[in-house]
């Protein structure tokens, strides 16, 4: 068995505001080795992307905190970093990808300046060493001439383009984690597969882990080896991507399966999940998915499911499935 590059236990980071207390992330446990991909997938507000900030120790303070838990990240907890260090982790050792790359991108500055400034901040290069890795990391994310290309602005580059510059400065110091949130959603649908084409050649060229967030099950199968579907800000269930196709197992995770649009020649009606996510600071009692579960049972109303292995690497928290886990315990 590989040894986990990152392994996230019982994390727990909750926001103090004057309105309550937003449990945002509630109990994650997760890990990841190298060269695998993990899809984090969950509707807005599931505490997919508070995952990824407080891995990266970008959780506002106040009023955000991590309360409990353990950010192991080769072996070492990140949570016990001083920001000096956590400076040096981000960016060198784990490198993020947004949905708008706008956002991440100085509008005012070339991307030159923009790359070469990244690279000789974490690696120790001269100025013309650290624009020729720039141009080879723009050739190796598909950009045309690319030592032209350099000198321009992030508004001189198309979304997929500007995207690719992302992964191109994201990649750059060969990080050993790559956390991608909801990097394509902002791109149509042929630039998006280009995207996502990228990310799995990049992978297997570099042999990095990747966290992939998103809202949708198509990226899921186009590039994760493993899922983890979120609710609320729990895992709801958690299992190689093609079991989740397959076999998905939780009402939440065949709601989302279920609202994935289908090419058929029938015209089918969506169906999209009943109801909205939970308020996170008065989440209900029992199930948080209960008021919204076609499956609910009196019990769901009362008892909060824990997350029980159901199958070889497949755990889903429901009580659906309680018999089966008992029986799994049994035999296992
Ligand atoms: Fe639905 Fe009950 Fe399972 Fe929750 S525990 S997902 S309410 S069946």
């Amino acid at each position: 068995m590989t040894t986990p590059l990152l392994e996230v236990r019982n994390l727990r980071t909750h926001f103090f505001t004057k309105a309550g207390v937003v449990k945002a992330v509630d109990g994650v446990d997760f890990q990841i080795s190298p060269g695998e991909t993990l899809g984090i997938v969950g509707e807005s507000g599931s505490g997919k992307s508070i995952t990824a900030m407080s891995i990266l120790g970008l959780i506002p303070s106040p009023p955000g905190k991590i309360v409990d838990g353990e950010i192991l990240f080769k072996g070492e907890n990140l949570l016990h970093k001083k920001e000096k260090e956590m400076r040096k982790i981000r960016g060198k050792e784990i490198a993020m990808v947004f949905q708008d790359p706008m956002t991440s991108l100085n509008p005012v500055f070339t991307v030159e300046k923009q790359m070469v400034e990244t690279i000789m901040t974490h690696e120790s290069l001269t100025k013309k060493q650290a624009r020729a890795r720039a141009v080879e990391l723009l050739q190796l994310v598909g950009i045309p001439d690319p030592s032209q290309r350099l000198r321009t602005y992030p508004h001189e580059f198309s979304g997929g383009m500007r995207q690719r510059v992302m992964i191109a400065m994201a990649i750059s110091c060969n990080p050993s984690l790559l956390i991608a949130d909801e990097p394509t959603t902002a791109l149509d649908v042929t630039i998006q597969a280009q995207i996502l084409e990228l990310f799995k050649q990049m992978q297997k060229e570099l042999n990095m882990a990747t966290i992939m967030i998103t809202h949708d099950l198509g990226v899921v199968a186009e590039v994760c080896d493993e899922v983890m579907v979120m609710y609320a800000g729990k895992p709801a269930e958690f299992t190689n991507a093609k079991e989740i196709f397959t076999n998905g197992k939780h009402p939440y995770t065949t709601g989302l399966l279920h609202s994935i649009p289908k090419i058929t020649p029938e015209k089918q009606k969506l169906k999209a999940i009943a109801g909205q996510p939970p308020d996170l600071r008065h989440l209900p009692q029992g199930c948080s998915f209960a008021p919204r579960c076609s499956k609910a049972m009196e019990r769901c109303l009362t008892v909060d499911p824990e997350m029980r292995q159901v199958g070889e690497n497949h755990q889903v928290r429901c009580l659906l499935y309680e018999d089966e886990a008992s029986k799994k315990a049994v035999t296992t």
